[in-house]
């Protein structure tokens, strides 16, 4: 049938589900913004709020085809989160996370199959991520909550909302919405997933001399002798919030998680466009089904087609009036967020100082990602295939308080005055 030929195909599913996130997001975040907030209890940490979407069709298009529900997960102790802690304007959240244009790393970056979705101010993370880390997330909310509480400048990942996509035939899609550690107005000269752990970790470099966007890891930075440039003062505080996130995460008995390095060198500033010149945007023009409504229905004015336009154009927060290739983003800090929390406070970062606390010419985008793996069965089976091939310890799904130290140890020997990260490596 070529009528539902024109629109399935990858764009089409992407856009479809983007589509349903950012009105679920929309409209559940209207709905408890217009209530006046109140003291948490208990039960707004188990709390799910559901909603269905009705997209009215004809013969043609089968409503069911595109009706989807939603569901929003502890709305209650995410606003806390965002407004109190977070420092998150609501309108900011609304606005960004519902603009005309989305940006899209297409495709996965890890070998989850989780997909990633920057808002357009490249703010804001839509990460899908897999049943069971969103089981998971929900179990370890409250332990999550009042760490963030604890620990204003905590390092992990800041979680904005949880939700739950379902579109027709069942398929579910969980999905976080999180910090973006890279910020829009500097370029990632380069960029570290590190663990802590050696075996398998590195990129292939002659690849990476390649591309200036790869993500490197834990044998790369070994050997290519870097070194957390952090005088007495950041060192501390940084070592500090560090063993403090990784207490929670052995305590949480999650595993996997890296702690992610983002460096620009401010010698060469943004003048080689890392970064700028790869963005692109996510460019469906507007629902699948108006568009096709354009094309091929019988009459642009039959009743049907008159009240989707009408109902498009009063709910499609993701239309674009003209497409480009690229987003232009902002050279100047657009300030927001980070000037509340003192790893994100210079240029959005943490600037490198010498042994004398000064200033030095780069900046490091960091923070803990990832966070929500548990020690599963299918970890524990991993453990036991990849432990039969090499050394138990250094192999990356070890349990979790061993993964946990390994991983802090491995963060302080990396920075200035540690003994570096060659004693990590396999023999
Ligand atoms: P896997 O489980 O295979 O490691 P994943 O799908 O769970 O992959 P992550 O490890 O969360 O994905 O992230 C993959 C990559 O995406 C990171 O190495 C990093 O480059 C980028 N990324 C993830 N989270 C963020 C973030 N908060 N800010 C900036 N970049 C991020
Ligand atoms: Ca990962
Ligand atoms: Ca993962």
């Amino acid at each position: 049938n070529p009528l539902v030929g024109n629109v399935i195909g990858e764009g089409h599913v992407n856009y479809v589900l983007m589509y349903n996130m950012l009105t679920g997001i929309r409209t559940a975040f209207s709905r408890w913004q217009a209530k006046a907030r109140r003291p948490l209890t208990e039960e707004d940490f188990t709390a799910c709020h559901k909603y269905s979407f009705d997209i009215i069709g004809n013969e043609l298009t089968p409503s069911a085809k595109y009706d989807f529900k939603f569901k929003d997960y502890s709305p209650w102790v995410f606003r806390e989160l965002r407004e109190d802690y977070f420092h998150i304007e609501p309108a900011d959240y609304l606005v960004s996370l519902t603009a005309k244009y989305i940006l899209s790393e297409l495709g996965s970056p890890g070998k989850s199959g989780s997909f990633f979705y920057f808002s357009r101010d490249y703010r804001f993370i839509i990460k899908t991520i897999h049943h069971n880390e969103h089981k998971f997330l929900r179990r370890i909310l409250k332990e999550y909550y009042n760490h963030v509480k604890n620990n204003p400048h905590t390092l992990l990942s800041r979680f904005y909302g949880l939700h739950r996509v379902k579109l027709p035939r069942g398929r579910k899609i969980h999905f976080v919405i999180m910090n973006n550690l890279f910020p829009p107005h500097k370029d990632i000269h380069e960029t570290y997933d590190l663990k802590g752990s050696t075996v398998g970790r590195e990129y292939p470099e002659e690849k990476a001399q390649k591309n200036p966007r790869a993500v490197l890891k834990d044998l790369n930075w070994i050997n290519r002798g870097k070194t957390l440039e952090l005088g007495p003062e950041k060192r501390a505080l940084l070592t500090e919030q560090l063993r403090r996130d990784s207490e929670l995460l052995k305590r949480l008995y999650v595993m996997d998680y890296s702690l992610l390095v983002g460096i620009h060198n401010m010698q060469r500033g943004n003048k080689d466009n890392v970064r700028r010149n790869t963005l692109k945007v996510f460019s469906p023009e507007i629902h699948p089904l108006t568009r096709r409504k354009k094309t091929q229905s019988k009459g642009p004015s039959s009743p049907e087609a008159i009240a989707l336009r009408r109902i498009m154009r009063e709910s499609d927060p993701v239309r674009l009036d003209s497409a480009g290739p690229t987003i232009q983003l902002p050279d100047e800090d657009i300030g927001g967020e980070r000037q509340y929390f003192i790893f994100y406070q210079d240029e959005g970062g943490l600037r490198a100082t010498d042994e004398t606390n000064g200033d030095m010419d780069t900046i490091y985008y960091l923070g803990v990602i990832d966070i929500l793996t548990p020690y599963t069965t299918f970890k524990k089976l991993e453990h036991f295939w990849k432990g039969l091939k090499a050394d138990r310890h250094k192999i990356s799904p070890v349990p979790p308080v061993e993964y946990g130290n390994r991983f802090f140890s491995f963060m302080k020997a990396i920075m200035r005055g540690g003994e570096g990260g060659a004693k990590f490596k396999s023999e």
